[in-house]
């Protein structure tokens, strides 16, 4: 579980925007990038290149 405090200064490595935390999934994601970041052991992994392209009918939302 990620602390408020870290999810408040996380931020997309692509576009400095807003990430959206999903708990049960455990990922990190980006509406404006679309991409998804995983969490691993209680750490988000922060990379590009590491983060999972969604399609248009992926569940990012405002
Ligand atoms: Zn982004």
């Amino acid at each position: 579980m990620l602390s408020q405090e870290l999810l408040d200064i996380l931020v997309c490595p692509a576009c400095k925007g807003d990430l959206i935390y999903d708990a049960t999934a455990q990922t990190l994601t980006c509406p404006a990038c679309r991409l998804r970041y995983r969490i691993e052991d209680d750490i988000p992994i922060m990379l590009v290149e590491e983060g999972e392209r969604l399609d248009v009918s992926g569940p990012a939302t405002t």
